[in-house]
């Protein structure tokens, strides 16, 4: 295996102090001492942070104990022994950047609903690795809606990748294995299969995914290496739904949490890792095609739980 690995670009340090509205300062300010009301508040606070219940109560319920064994007496201790409880559970496990199979070429399989930015994130995972050097292919297994190829295409072109795609209303498991068949013949490193988005109550469409799925596996085996869950920042809790639903017919391995640069509340990352143990691996932060980092919980931690 393969880490490529790159800094976080300087200029979006500050984004998470301005994604994350969970400034704990004033919880220090108005209380002196940890009591029932201090701890409904950072209950409170950490629901509104899209943390989620599960996440909330596991963290209320540690400073609590903490203050009850004399650990933890004012404010300031009470955000330290939070971030602390943060960091363990997003350390756990985590792993900076994109993995790469040892014998090309590996296969990303990118799902997630309508509009989430799947097929964004591919343009911008695509330019991230053509950076690098690599030989990319983009698959279009998105065969229903009309524009989708095409945005695709255009994708492929501006990124320098190459292209499979399929006709309009085509069965995406075919251009799925059309695209590793292309891959293995010229030599790419990385193919990256967009989808069509799709709810889970589109019984037939969730088939349709289990299908590209299954075809890509046997095309390749091992294939997909990475499933990553394209969620959008701003759907809060319901990010939480959209896995559950997923997961009934793929593997996700990895998160790619788009549209933080909007209003998103960044408590959702926490949610995911305590819910699925599922990495948040990258973050979209806007539509041009440099706008993709990967995520830092040290730069999350600072903005959650920043000094002012
Ligand atoms: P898909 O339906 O999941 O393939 O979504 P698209 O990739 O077509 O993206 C839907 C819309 O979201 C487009 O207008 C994108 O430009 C926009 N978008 C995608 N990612 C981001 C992001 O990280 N930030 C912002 N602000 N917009 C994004
Ligand atoms: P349903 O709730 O499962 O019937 O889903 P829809 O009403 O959204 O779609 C009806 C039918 O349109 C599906 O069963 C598919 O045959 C076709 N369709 C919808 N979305 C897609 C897609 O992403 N890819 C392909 N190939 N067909 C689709
Ligand atoms: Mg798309």
């Amino acid at each position: 295996m393969t880490r490529l690995f790159r800094r976080p670009q300087e200029g979006r340090k500050g984004l998470w102090q301005k994604v994350v509205d969970l400034a704990l300062t004033d919880v220090r300010v108005v209380v002196g001492g940890l009591d029932d009301t201090t701890l409904e508040e950072l209950e409170e606070r950490l629901l509104a942070a899209d943390f989620g219940v599960p996440a909330t109560l596991r963290l209320v319920e540690h400073v609590e104990d903490l203050a009850r064994r004399g650990k933890v007496r004012q404010g300031r201790e009470l955000v330290g022994a939070m971030r602390e409880e943060v960091e363990r559970i997003l350390m756990d496990g985590w792993e900076p950047g994109l993995e790469l199979a040892d014998d090309p070429p590996t296969v990303y399989l990118v799902a997630g609903v309508n509009g989430v930015g799947k097929t964004t994130s591919v343009g911008k995972l695509s330019h991230r690795l053509r950076q690098e050097g690599k030989k990319v292919l983009l698959a279009a297994a998105d065969t229903y809606r009309a524009g989708a190829v095409e945005q695709l295409r255009l994708w492929a072109q501006r990124t320098g990748a190459e292209f499979v795609g399929g006709k309009a209303g085509g069965d995406p498991a075919a251009v799925a294995f059309d695209a590793v068949d292309a891959a293995v013949a010229r030599g790419v490193d990385v193919v990256l299969v967009d989808t069509a988005g799709r709810l889970h109550t589109q019984g037939g469409l969730m088939q349709e995914l289990e299908k590209v799925n299954r075809v890509l596996g046997k095309r390749l085996p091992g294939a997909p290496h990475e499933t990553l869950m394209v969620l959008d920042a701003t759907t809060g809790q319901n990010a939480i739904a959209q896995v559950r639903a997923f997961s009934k017919v793929v593997t996700p391995t990895g998160i790619i949490l788009s549209k933080l640069d909007s209003s998103a509340r960044g408590g959702i990352v926490v949610a995911l890792k305590e819910e699925f143990g599922l990495p948040v691996r990258m973050v979209g932060l806007g539509e041009g095609v440099d706008d993709l980092e990967d995520f830092h919980p040290h730069f999350f931690l600072d903005g959650v739980f920043r000094e002012s």
